[in-house]
């Protein structure tokens, strides 16, 4: 019989995404997420990393379900924001989700700043936490810089902004298979998978 395991997401593109990557480690698990689970409990990010946050919701997951559970989280770090907005990404300009505000915010910030001092990376942690038995927590970093302005139609958030090293065009204008062989969730879900599958 194939392993149980729940991913901390309402969302199927992100199962199915790591179902692939899970797979491709040669690892047999049957990947469900939270809509299997009703009533399961919506985690406040009240941690102060994001490795924090990750093992914070895939605690309460394991708890709740009583399976092995994987969560994550993620955000962007800017070097000439102190690191900012970091874990408060995805409610930077005040209101959860809002990914263009938060886009414009972050490009207003950086407006004088040159572009020498323009470096960022995408953090993802990932946790895995079985429950009664062990915890882990990886992260994965895309290292980057900042556009002057959004460019691009693909992906989310600060995808627009963001310029992986050594590349010309934005996360946001790369196919979205392009983005997932250097991304941040990438890497992070790869080692998890490379580690869960050496157990
Ligand atoms: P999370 O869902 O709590 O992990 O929050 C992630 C937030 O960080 C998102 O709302 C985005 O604002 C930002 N973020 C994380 N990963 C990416 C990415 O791959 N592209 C663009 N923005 C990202």
């Amino acid at each position: 019989m194939t392993d149980r395991i729940v991913l901390a997401t309402r969302n199927a593109h992100k199962v199915s995404e790591l179902q692939r990557i899970l797979s491709a480690a040669g690892l047999a698990v049957d990947l469900v997420g939270l809509e299997d689970f009703p009533g399961a409990p919506e985690v406040a990010e009240t941690e102060s990393s994001f490795a924090g946050n990750a093992l914070l919701k895939a605690r309460a997951i394991a708890d709740f379900t009583g399976l092995p559970a994987i969560a994550d989280d993620s955000g962007l770090c800017v070097d000439a924001l102190n690191g900012m907005p970091g874990i408060y990404s995805a409610r930077w300009a005040g209101r959860h989700g809002d990914d263009r505000a938060n886009l414009e915010l972050v490009l207003g910030q950086m407006a004088d700043v040159p572009d020498t001092r323009r470096g960022a990376q995408f953090v993802c942690a990932a946790a895995w936490v079985v429950p009664g038995e062990s915890e882990h927590v990886i992260e994965g970093v895309l290292e980057g810089s900042l556009a002057r302005a959004p460019r691009g139609s693909h992906g989310f958030g600060y995808d627009p902004i963001f310029v992986p090293r050594g590349y010309v065009l934005t996360t946001a204008e790369l196919r979205p298979e392009e983005k997932d062989a250097i991304s941040h969730r990438g890497q992070a879900f790869r080692s998890l998978a490379q580690f869960m599958a050496s157990r």
